[in-house]
């Protein structure tokens, strides 16, 4: 991604979901004005889901998705339902697209039980509003969660997009990397090490959003290695508000500062920003009295690019069975396991290239059969014997960490 297009974790998500042959293809086309999804009478004509962005009106630049027909058939078609049920997990709005003139199905009326029981955000779209309107139709949508459009007048799509509009007014922003933490003129010091870890040529995401928040609130900012840290931090003549590291450099970099100094780190804050921050902390707890041959899932949420050292399937694992037990198993995963009860603890990446919603879903797995969450900062930190005090910068966080 270039450092000038927007995060897809910023974005909003739309998903156009339906049965086959409900007019989902014809209306993303017509929401681009120009052919992106290959809209053609003979049902099934999307396979996987197709995602695009595109910039809508007020709510700028979004990522919409085509879905495959929620009736789509064989052993293929489960699979293809099962991702199109992925993508609406992780929505903003799910467009229940549906061709008003057609009798209700059964598939229909499972999506719509599905997304109630989810609980997710979703809009009826009566395609081919020109024809006459099913009276089961005109029942099975409410009227504050249906529109109509005209698939063969693209003006008409005008209006569902001001009902996005309407739509995105209403949902949870992300909270900002350091939102709370710190006041326009403050000096924030970034500790980013440049290892064999780093990707080549460019800062991660986290550092590279950290930082234009920083600008946006007007503060400035000092990016060091580690190993310069101990030099520019004593020569500044005056205190950072912050300081915020990379976790994988806590110890060294509480060992340059004074004790009184801010500290936190980067996935620490991401922690607040993506995770269930209350959660991680109760999750804590998980390390006192942890069963000698437990077992540890380690979850990521990209597929980043391995080095030798890596953080989560090498540094982690040594680290808990240094200061925890030598005998605890552990396993790598990206997606969520079939069987999350076999687990006695998760330790989660900072989520950075991905949705609030899609981490707070992933996290709900586990939070519903009270199975400990924690972040690489958050036992980096731990490990390190930094908490509470790479907390303290994050009034939210530290009474947290006191209440639990
Ligand atoms: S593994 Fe997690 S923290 Fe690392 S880059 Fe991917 S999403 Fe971000």
């Amino acid at each position: 991604m270039s450092q000038t297009e927007t995060a897809l974790a910023e974005m909003h998500h739309f998903v156009l979901a339906g049965v086959r042959n409900a007019g989902k293809s014809s209306l993303m086309n017509n929401l681009f004005q120009k052919e992106v999804a290959i809209a053609s009478g003979t049902p099934g004509t999307t396979t996987d889901p197709v995602t695009r962005k595109i910039e809508l009106g007020k709510l700028g630049l979004c990522s919409l998705t085509d879905t495959a027909g929620l009736d789509d058939r064989g052993n293929l078609g489960e699979q293809r339902i099962k991702k199109s049920r992925e993508r609406m997990q992780n929505a903003d709005l799910i467009l229940f697209v549906s061709p008003a003139d057609r009798p209700l199905c059964e598939e229909e009326k499972e999506l719509k039980t599905w997304l109630e029981e989810q609980k997710r955000p979703w809009l009826g779209v009566l395609t081919f509003s020109d024809r006459p309107v099913s009276e089961e139709k005109e029942g099975f949508f409410p009227p504050d969660r249906q529109i109509r459009v005209d698939n063969s007048n693209p003006d008409s799509t005008l209006a569902l997009i001001s009902r996005m509009e309407q739509f995105s007014q209403s949902l949870t922003r992300e909270m900002t990397p350091v939102e709370g933490l710190v006041q326009e003129q403050d000096l924030v010091i970034l500790v980013t090490p440049i290892d064999l870890a780093a990707p080549a040529g460019r800062l991660i995401m986290p550092q590279v959003e950290t930082i234009r928040d920083l600008l946006d609130r007007d503060c400035a900012t000092l990016i060091v290695k580690e190993r310069e840290l101990y030099h520019f931090y004593h020569k500044l003549g005056i205190r950072p508000a912050l300081v915020i590291t990379d976790s994988q450099a806590f110890h060294k970099v509480a060992a340059d500062i004074p004790e009184d100094q801010p500290l936190t780190s980067f996935s620490l804050l991401f922690a607040r920003k993506k995770g269930d921050p209350a959660w991680f902390i109760r999750s804590l707890k998980a390390l006192q009295n942890f069963p000698e041959d437990g077992r540890v899932l380690v979850m990521e949420a990209c597929s980043h690019h391995r080095q030798a050292e890596d953080l989560g399937t090498v540094k982690i694992p040594r680290l808990f069975r240094q200061m925890v037990s030598s005998r605890v198993e552990f396993a790598h995963s990206r997606s969520l396991p079939e069987n999350p009860d076999e687990w006695d603890l998760i330790i989660h990446c900072g989520g950075c290239m991905t949705t609030q919603k899609a981490m707070d879903s992933r996290l709900e797995l586990f939070r519903s059969r009270d199975i400990p969450v924690l972040n690489y900062g958050l036992f980096l930190a731990w490990a390190n014997g930094l908490l509470p005090r790479a907390l303290e910068p994050s009034p939210d966080l530290i009474e947290l960490y006191h209440r639990e």
